[in-house]
Formats: C-alpha cells, structure tokens, sequence
C-alpha cells in the first residue's frame, strides 16, 4: 500500500452517515426521530427523550412504516377469529345521564310548541345547545338529535329499477360468527377472506394496460374510484342485513394494476357465495350532485371572485353562479343521480380457518402495500404503463372530488364554501394526485368491533407484556413534563446525533425484548418439567 488513494477509491467506501442510515434500518431505528424534553416536575431534571415519527408510508421513514404495518398486521389477526364478544354491552345510564336527557327531553317538547305556536324559539333553541353539551360532557356518546342543526335535502328513496331486493333479517347485536361442528364433534368456526373489485372499463391485458385505450372507460373508472369508500360502506351495511348480525371486518384498500381500487376484506363468520353474489349485485351508491354535462368556463375563460358578494361571477354577464346550495336544490325529483356506484361482478372468496396457514398468508397480503401510496404499488415500467397512468390524471383533473372542489367552477357552480383563489383543474383534493389514483380515503377500514382495541390499544399491549416479563413497574411514579424541542432551540440534537442516539434506543429496546422472551421461554419450561413430575 503506498497511501494515495484515488478519488474513485475513496468514492468507493460508503460514508459514515450513510452506514448509520443502514444500521438504523436492520434495527428498525426511526430514521427521523422526534426530540422532547422530558421535565421531572417534581425534581427539576430534564432528560432528552426521542420518540419515533411514526410514519406510515417506507418513503418518509422505512422502519417506523414497517412497524406501523406490523401492528395492523396484529390488529387484524386479534379480531378475525374471535370466540368471544370485544365489547360488552355499555352500562344504562346513570342518574346524571338520565337527568340531563329527561331535560332535554322537556326542552325539545317547548321548543316544538313554540314553533308551532309561531313564536321565537332562539332562546330555546340555545338552551337546547347547552344541555346536548351537558349530555356529552356526562359521558353519554352520540347526539340526542343527529338532525339538529344539519336538514337534509329529500332525495327519492325509491331503489333502483336494476338492482335486485335483499332478503332483509333483524340484525342481532351479536358480532361474532356461527360455529360448525363436525362429524366427530369437533367444532370450528371459520372465517372469511373477500376481495371485491370495481367493474370494468374495458378489456385489460395482463400488464394492466387496456387493450383499447380509446374506448377504456376513464370517467368512470375515475368516478367509482373517488366514490369507492362510500360504496364499500354500503356493502357492510347490506352484508349485516342480509347475515343478521352486526358482521365485524378489517379491510384494505388496494390497486389493481389497472390501477383500479379493490378491496380486500377479513371478515368474521361466513357468507355463501351465492349470497355474497346476491349482495354485490344489490349493492350501490348514488351520488346526487349537479351535472357536469357542460363545461361553462374553460381556458381564458374563468368565473371571477367579486369580494363585495361574497362569491364567483360569470365575467361575461356580471352574474353571481349559482352557489352549491342552490344547485342542489336545482335537482328534481325527476333527474338521475351525477353517479351510480357498483363492485363488478367478479369477486373472490374464501373461508378461512383460525390459527392456519392461510390464515397468516391472507394477513401478509392484507397488509403487504401499506406502506406505499396507492400509485407507487404497480410502478409503471412501459411506456403503455405510464400512457395508462397519465390518461387516468387526466380524467381525474376535472372531476370534481367533493362538494368544496374547484372543479365545480368549470361547470358553472360555486363550491361549496366558496373562497378566492379557487383555480379548476388545481384543486389540492388528495384525489387529484398522481399517488393516490382518485382514492383520497383511509387504506385500512376497522369495524369499531372488530378487536375491541384501537392502535393504541394494541400498541400499548407490547409494552405491557415487554414489562411484565421484565418485571418493571407498569407505571413510573414521577410526574413529567413534556416540550417538543425546537431546531433554535440551544438543546436541540443536531440530526446526525439524534440518529445514533435512535440506533441506541433501538438496540437497548432489542436486548430488553430478547431478554424478557429469555424469561419466557424460561417460565415455559419450568412449567413443562413441573407437569412432567407431577404426571
Ligand atoms: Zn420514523
Ligand atoms: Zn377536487
């Protein structure tokens, strides 16, 4: 070795930084860590504590997303086989809850009275403000009047001539699925693994590309995607009627690599696929929006803020637009919803056993694209794949995504709380980008009884079995204090050493865990040699 180096040897070694990057990542290290100053109330003493951010997507931070993909993971086994009710039925209420409704009860009665009477009803109608805020405070959930202060336009309810009836059953609170016995008495109760897709636009090719993309759908498959959330909560409630029982599930939403949305779900209990083909096709969402049949503004051609009035003007004819309020009122008992929504007629599904294989495999493919945005799941690779991707941004820049958004100005309707600056085409809805291919809702869809738990629960469930075993107090007695730390602040960690102290966190956490299982396995095998000398 001489000691000269070239520039391309040196290049050759990777940098510190990025090795501690890589560390960071085989131990699940957050990678940009949140710093808090920990404050002894008591004592005074201040500790530098990094949490994790917590991300969910692998592009902002990889082990924190793969971690938040874990705990779902656990979330949905915890729920998918249970054998036993998560929530019991919620206590009546107590005295003070009952007095307070009692109240409410009598105000609503005068208020009613009044109205009728012709009088004012302002005052009661505060009085009734104040005890709907004494009933929540009480501890009871929900309103005593969802309606209040919310009418509601009358939509015909009348179904649709092309979707078929349901047999319709009173639904039991019960939340758990039947069990089946067999021959020698063994009894299991398996569960369900679907997956329900969007119809289809036109013909695809096995790389998702549609054979002809003239004639492939895009509006609609823009429009089931903006409106799929919605559809799928009509399914649940469709599946509960028709099963009887409040059906508890854990759902994923996923692309195709059509790029059309599909959902796959863990359900508890089972269903027929006669009956599940029979729901599918009953099943739909309409959406009652005004047209957008004919492009009002286009180009140079745009409505105008006019500050005075509070709203958008046609700058040809000084006009106000009609605002969205009253577009809506403008459809007539006689007109089509903006949108009907329905799953296409393929599904997939399949029972699944507790504690079996597929059981976990079904679980992996549940979660296996968390951690990405819907349109970083298929990567285009062709140049077909990214023309597909590009003909759905465009029929996605001027469908309007919700009622406050900009798009509507093109057809000539104020959005919903209207406000300058409102450019069509540039609306900041998530819908509209490129990562999310129209679907701006949640990814995992929860039944609020599928585990019982929220993420905190199941979070806050690790903790207490690391602590157990380790036979550390649950709780710390002292009190804290708890300040984010700023970047101006004089003890703020400059980002390279908040890493490291993250890798050190992490690898101290690792030993506790490897040392409580130490412990477990420990217990376990005591106990095995008890029961051995015993027998
Ligand atoms: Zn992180
Ligand atoms: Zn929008």
């Amino acid at each position: 070795m001489t000691g000269r180096t070239t520039r391309a040897d040196r290049l050759a070694h990777p940098t510190t930084r990025d090795a501690i990057r890589a560390v960071a990542e085989n131990h699940g290290a957050c990678l940009h860590p949140i710093q808090l100053r920990r404050i002894n109330t008591d004592t005074g003493q201040t500790d530098q504590v990094l949490i994790p951010c917590g991300a969910t997507l692998a592009s902002k931070c990889p082990p924190c997303a793969e971690r938040a993909k874990v705990l779902r993971a656990a979330q949905c086994a915890e729920g998918w086989h249970l054998e036993t009710e998560p929530i019991a039925d919620p206590p009546p209420p107590d005295e003070v809850q009952a007095m307070w409704v009692e109240h409410r009860a009598q105000a609503q009665a005068m208020r009613d009275h009044a109205e009728a009477a012709g009088q004012d009803t302002a005052e009661l109608d505060e009085l009734i403000a104040e005890l709907d805020q004494e009933i929540a405070s009480s501890g009871l959930r929900g309103k005593a009047d969802p309606a209040r202060s919310r009418p509601r336009r009358h939509r015909s309810t009348r179904r649709r001539q092309d979707a078929s009836d349901l047999p319709k059953r009173r639904i039991s609170p019960r939340t758990i699925g039947k069990t089946y016995a067999t021959k020698d008495g063994k009894t299991f109760r398996p569960s369900m693994f679907l997956t329900l897709t969007c119809p289809s636009y036109g013909r695809v090719g096995e790389d998702g590309i549609p054979a002809d993309p003239d004639s492939y759908n895009y509006q609609r498959a823009a429009r089931d995607a903006l409106h799929f959330a919605a559809l799928f909560d009509r399914f649940t409630q469709n599946l509960r009627r028709v099963l009887g029982y409040e059906v508890q599930y854990f759902a994923t939403i996923e692309p195709q690599r059509r790029l059309a949305p599909h959902v796959h779900v863990a359900m508890r209990g089972t269903i027929s696929r006669a009956e599940l083909r029979q729901i599918i096709a009953a099943t739909y969402h309409q959406v009652w929006w005004p047209s957008t049949n004919t492009v009002r503004f286009d180009g140079e051609y745009q409505p105008i803020w006019y500050e005075a009035r509070g709203g958008y003007l046609d700058p040809a004819t000084g006009e106000l637009l009609p605002t969205w309020d009253e577009a809506l009122d403008a459809i007539g008992d006689d007109d089509e919803p903006w949108h009907v929504v329905r799953f296409g007629s393929k599904f997939d599904a399949h029972g699944v056993l507790a504690g079996s294989k597929d059981s976990t495999r079904c679980i992996g493919y549940l979660t296996k694209y968390l951690t990405k945005q819907l349109g970083e799941c298929h990567q285009p690779g062709t140049d077909a794949q990214r023309e597909h991707v590009e003909r759905l941004a465009d029929a996605l820049r001027y469908e309007p995504c919700s009622p406050t958004c900009a798009n509507w100005l093109r057809y000539g309707i104020q959005p919903k709380n209207s406000r300058p600056g409102l450019v069509p085409g540039a609306c900041q809805g998530k819908a509209h980008r490129y990562d999310h291919l129209g679907y701006a809702g949640r990814r995992v869809l929860v039944s609020r009884k599928w585990s019982g738990k929220t993420l905190a629960d199941h979070r806050g469930d690790r903790q207490a079995w690391l602590t157990e075993r380790l036979g550390l107090p649950a709780t710390d007695p002292a009190r804290y204090r708890w300040e984010q730390v700023e970047p101006h602040d004089k003890d703020y960690l400059p980002s390279g050493r908040r890493l490291l102290r993250s890798v050190a966190d992490r690898l101290q956490w690792e030993n506790a865990l490897n040392e409580a299982r130490r412990r477990a396995q420990e217990a376990l095998a005591a106990e095995v040699s008890a029961n051995g000398r015993a027998a």
